[in-house]
């Protein structure tokens, strides 16, 4: 619902199309109000068609004369995605919840998750935007905050399976 809730906005105002990996398409698409986490903030997701789907591992969005990378990154949910873009010499990562509790509730996945945060480790960014907690470079900075992620998972108790 944070990060789905409002895109129905987006398209009727903006006409943007909607874009998402077939595994999360399929929550959003049939409006399950578990997975959506709709129920969480006692709000009625609509059914929502998406226009795109993207399906398995990796794979280019056309972002204005550029090509962003699409990876397929889940563990948050089934079918959660990080995408990167190369521009001016520098890699900037785009991320969503990765340090969001892997909630059992919410059918969380801590050995994907742990393999997506691997992934991410190896996209070797110089700046990383994170949907929920802000902006992190240099490149130093940002392998210091995945790690971080991946502490806190630990700490929390959410990767023993
Ligand atoms: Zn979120």
């Amino acid at each position: 619902m944070d990060h789905a809730g409002g895109a129905h906005l987006f398209r009727s105002h903006f006409g943007s199309r909607l874009i998402m990996h077939n595994l999360d398409a399929e929550i959003v698409e049939r409006a399950d109000p578990r997975l959506t986490a709709a129920f969480c903030f006692e709000i009625d997701f609509q059914p929502l068609p998406i226009d795109k789907k993207l399906y398995g591992e990796e794979g280019n969005i056309p972002c204005g004369t550029q090509q962003m990378v699409w990876l397929h990154t889940p563990g948050h949910s089934p079918g959660s995605i990080s995408l990167y873009l190369d521009i001016g010499g520098k890699r900037c990562l785009f991320v969503q919840d990765i340090g969001a509790p892997l909630l059992k509730e919410f059918d969380c996945d801590p050995v994907a998750w742990v393999k997506s945060m691997d992934k991410l480790l190896g996209v070797n960014a110089d700046m990383l935007c994170d949907g929920h907690s802000g902006a992190y470079n240099p490149k130093k900075v940002v392998r210091e905050y995945l790690q971080y992620c991946i502490d806190m998972q630990t700490r929390m108790g959410y990767l023993d399976v």
